[in-house]
């Protein structure tokens, strides 16, 4: 018997979809079911060898010992200097905080500007933690739209009228996790010069996807905005860009009177991050990056391949992402609900992806296929996904 009370902003956190497909996916594989997983967002590449090496190296040689609760110097140094050169904007090494995976930026921004009585502006449909790191930080999640019609974008003043006195933070992700959509530079100015009349707001740009941007989909990163930059917080990290999501390893890029709140957290939270993954961080940010290129020629095919098979099955739309690795069709034509459609691709199809509701209430209607598997496998899902909409419409 027991009378635990537990604290309500973390009694009821929702676990994230992709999660919960993929322990479906992989226990149905492992039964025999031919799955092909669309599902998780991760690249299907191993990372650069010469990053293992480091890693490898590191484990063998040491140091052994804790680093600065912010990250190893030369990581931080290396880190400053390639955002700096790459947005041609200056970022000091004191502004880089190392943390384990790029989520624990968004934890950590809705920790220092949440509270009770606040408000945190999202995306909808977005990355599931946006809300639920907000309803941890004890702050209220108030959704925007992102909108199909403007290519999977934001109207600028839309968000710009959500903003009351009580907001302290907008959160900003571009390109998108679920819809593989880049914001128009035209409308991140416009959102850009309306924050200039509330000082009051912070800005957390996640831009994990931004070395994925498709030939011609245009990117600007909201660091190149001057009048902005003391006080917008930029996610960026490895997992998407060197395919190591399983080493946990990001970055934030923090005006510098933040650094302070943030070593807080992480010095009760996790001392520092585990000191290989930082090594084998910095041989891929100081190393070269031709794998990264190719690793975004390999995604533009499959996306191209993955949206002419979806624009192909009845009652299924589906526009061409400029960024990141997903393709987020609207499936409103076929009658079938996304969830309900969802399960049917996975126990009658064995293909695993996720009903675009997941992502939000925007997302009703829609699903996220991410391609990071091979062609092969993408053509075969497509087929099978053909067949049973096919055959259900
Ligand atoms: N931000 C977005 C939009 C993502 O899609 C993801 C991962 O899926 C992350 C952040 C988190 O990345 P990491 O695995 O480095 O924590």
């Amino acid at each position: 018997m027991t009378d635990l009370k537990l604290n309500p902003a973390v009694a009821n956190l929702e676990e994230e979809g992709a999660f919960f497909v993929l322990d479906k996916a992989l226990k149905l594989k492992a039964e025999g079911r031919p799955v092909i997983n669309l599902g998780i967002g991760q690249p299907d590449f191993a990372p650069p060898a010469h990053v293992l090496e480091a890693g490898l190296k590191a484990v063998r040689d040491g140091p052994h010992g804790y680093t600065s609760p912010v990250g190893m110097p030369a990581l931080r140094e290396a880190v400053a200097a390639n955002v700096s050169g790459r947005y041609d904007v200056p970022v000091d090494a004191d502004q880089v905080v190392i943390v384990p995976g790029g989520k624990v930026t968004i934890f950590f921004a809705c920790m220092v500007f949440g509270g009770a009585g606040t408000e945190i502006l999202y995306p909808d449909p977005g990355f599931p933690p946006y809300r639920e790191a907000i309803r941890a930080a004890s702050a209220k999640p108030v959704p925007y739209a992102i909108r199909e019609d403007r290519n999977f974008g934001f109207d600028a003043d839309e968000v710009l009228s959500q903003i009351t006195p009580a907001t302290r933070l907008i959160i900003i992700n571009s390109p998108a996790n679920p819809t593989g959509g880049v914001v128009e530079t035209g409308e991140l100015d416009k959102l850009a010069l309306g924050l200039e009349a509330h000082p009051q707001v912070a800005i957390l740009s996640d831009e994990i996807y931004s070395h994925l941007v498709f030939e011609g989909s245009g990117f600007r990163s909201l660091l190149q905005y001057p009048a902005l930059t003391d006080r917008v917080i930029l996610l960026d990290g490895w997992s998407k860009t060197f395919a190591m999501t399983g080493w946990r390893l990001g970055y934030g890029i923090w005006p510098m009177s933040l650094v302070k709140a943030v070593r807080g957290l992480i010095t009760v939270d996790h001392s520092c991050v585990n000191v290989a993954a930082q090594f084998a961080g910095l041989a891929a940010i100081e190393g070269p990056m031709d794998e990264i290129d190719r690793m975004r020629a390999t995604f533009a095919e499959r996306r191209d391949a993955v949206v002419a098979g979806l624009n192909k099955m009845p009652g299924v739309t589906c526009r061409v992402p400029g960024g990141a690795f997903y393709a987020f069709p609207n499936i409103t034509g076929t009658g079938i609900g996304s969830k309900q459609l969802a399960d049917r691709l996975l126990m009658e199809a064995n293909v695993a992806l996720i009903p675009g509701d997941s992502f939000g209430d925007n997302g009703k209607g829609y699903l996220r296929l991410s391609y990071a598997a091979g062609l092969d496998e993408i053509e075969e899902a497509l087929d099978r996904m053909q067949a049973l909409i096919g055959a259900s419409v």
